[in-house]
């Protein structure tokens, strides 16, 4: 990932592991994700749609873990680097800049646990 758009973290209850701990959220124009600091626990997402939009239009309804944040980003679309709009949810990733309105929608696509320790014989 050598674009840099999102690059944020949020101190939430990871899912997967059960700690208090950073999940890091980086997203780029061809993917998103959200790794969990502790386990590794990874949830990709790929983009659907990218249009300019009211707010809310994505806001993801009836999923039990929506982190609403606010980063500052690269606008590729208005040029301008300012405050976005980041909602995550379970199988939706947006972003939103609020200087244009330009917004990309992910779609959750897969999860893995990268950091799987291999037990080693002897
Ligand atoms: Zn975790
Ligand atoms: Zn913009």
């Amino acid at each position: 990932m050598s674009e840099r758009f999102i690059f944020t973290k949020h101190r939430t209850t990871c899912y997967n592991c059960g700690d208090d701990a950073d999940q890091i959220i980086k997203a780029v124009s061809a993917q998103a994700q959200v790794v969990c600091s502790h386990c590794g626990a990874t949830r990709i997402f790929v983009p659907r749609i990218e249009h300019v939009g009211e707010k809310g239009t994505y806001t993801p309804i009836g999923c039990y873990d929506v982190w609403e944040l606010e980063t500052a980003a690269p606008c590729k679309h208005c040029g301008t680097t300012g405050p976005h709009d980041l909602v995550i949810g379970c199988n939706h990733f947006t972003t939103r800049c609020q200087n244009c309105g330009y917004t990309h929608f992910y779609r959750f696509n897969l999860e893995y646990i990268a950091q799987c320790p291999i037990e080693e014989e002897g």
